[in-house]
């Protein structure tokens, strides 16, 4: 049953709105409905990432949101109540550009002055923590001892029974329609099934936000990116211990999956759109292209094929917390690419943004909407 009134309304169900969900009800406001249009929750972008954790960013601010949101996910079993098959087997970085290299390098010198144990790896180095993927042509590289692994679906069920478990309502099926405004705050939601009057707005609608911010009249600048992956039979020569691994120039990965591999690769022609259906002539270049990096794929078969959507903001940044106006909407959106790690986090910041009038755990002044009307803002490089 849809109530008539709320005091928080969320829209989207993925791990953001799930997250958003949990802290807002574990800081004690319950009355709180999170709204998600598909028949589950968790089944777009969250449902379809590659599901990697790292705190390797070029970006100040994404190493804190990671610093933070890793910690999270190691007490998540404890503190939630749900395993997630975290799984910290480092993500090893691959360079083959001069570029790359200097950049990260200063990557490097970053995550270390914040902590964190990243390590510089010569061309053999690389070479032997990356077998059975072949190292030609790599100059260096950068391994994460504490980057890896966690199950997306795991996250968003167990911040989902925990919002419910403190007495927040999460409805599936229920799209919201548009928003209401009075004298520039905001005062209703409508939806497929009814009307909900509420002081605040939560926009979680990941690939989707731009739309929803556009019912409120907000401009929330993120466009839709289709990113496919695929999931290969088991390969006996891969090690226990194999590392997510990123050959960086071409945005191409591998991790273990059971007891193939899940590898996927960004198109770099790939235009803004909501067509989640599998490219396959790009995936016909992408499994050329891990096959000659990754020989011994040629002797497995492709198990899965799946595409979904990032949600693409102009700096690869995620826009989180209050907007200008109206009054009582709140973004968390435009995570490129890395938002499942960062759900967490952002959950709680956004819970503190809302109850407390600012979020604190972490400044989040980089990361507000209106960084878009001024100039000079520092882009996110290591986006895979
Ligand atoms: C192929 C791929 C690989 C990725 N790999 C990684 C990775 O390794 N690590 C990582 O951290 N991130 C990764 N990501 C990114 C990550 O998946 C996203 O950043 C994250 O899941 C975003 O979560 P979200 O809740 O914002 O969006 P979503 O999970 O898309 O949730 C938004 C929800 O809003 C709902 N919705 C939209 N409009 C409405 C409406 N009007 N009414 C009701 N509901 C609505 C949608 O149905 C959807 O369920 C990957 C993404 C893809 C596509």
């Amino acid at each position: 049953m849809l109530p008539d009134t709320a005091d928080v309304v969320i829209i989207g169900g993925g791990v953001m709105g799930a997250s958003s969900a949990y802290h807002l009800a574990s800081k004690g406001n319950t009355d709180v409905l999170l709204l998600e249009r598909n028949q589950f929750f968790g089944e777009e972008s969250t449902g379809r990432c590659a599901g990697g954790i790292r705190y390797q960013f070029s970006n100040e601010i994404d190493v804190r949101l990671s610093l933070h949101s890793i910690s999270m996910l190691e007490r998540f079993a404890e503190e939630v109540g749900q395993e997630i098959d975290l799984r910290q087997c480092g993500y090893l970085f691959l360079l083959s550009r001069e570029e790359d290299v200097k950049v990260f390098q200063e990557n490097v010198a970053l995550q270390r002055g914040l902590g964190i144990e990243t390590e510089w790896l010569s061309a053999e180095e690389v070479k032997r923590k990356a077998s059975p993927v072949d190292t030609t042509g790599i100059l260096a590289g950068t391994f994460g001892p504490r980057d890896g692994l966690a199950d997306p679906s795991g996250v968003v069920q167990g911040y989902v029974k925990g919002a419910r478990r403190l007495g927040a309502r999460l409805l599936t099926d229920t799209e919201a329609t548009g928003i209401e405004i009075r004298a520039g705050r905001v005062c209703a939601v409508s939806t497929s099934r009814g009307r909900i009057e509420t002081g605040t707005v939560v926009n979680a609608a990941g690939p989707w936000a731009a739309a929803v911010g556009a019912m409120a009249g907000v401009e929330v600048p993120v466009r839709p990116l289709r990113r496919q992956i695929a999931v290969t039979t088991a390969i006996p020569e891969l090690p226990d211990d194999f590392p997510m691994v990123i050959d960086f120039a071409d945005s191409l990965y591998f991790h273990r999956e059971g007891n193939g591999v899940l590898t996927g690769m960004s198109n770099p022609q790939e235009q803004d759109g909501f067509d989640q259906s599998v490219d396959s002539e790009w995936e016909l270049t992408h499994l050329e292209r891990a096959v000659a990096r990754m020989p011994v794929l040629d002797n497995a078969g492709i198990l899965n094929r799946w595409a979904g959507l990032y949600a693409v903001s102009p700096d690869a940044l995620a826009i989180l917390g209050k907007v200008p106006e109206p009054e009582g909407f709140y973004c968390i959106n435009g995570f490129s690419g890395h938002g499942f790690m960062h759900g967490p986090i952002c959950g709680l910041l956004l819970a503190e943004e809302i109850l407390e009038g600012r979020a604190h755990t972490m400044d989040i002044a980089p990361l507000r909407i209106d960084r878009f009307m001024q100039k000079g803002s520092a882009k996110e490089y290591a986006v895979v």
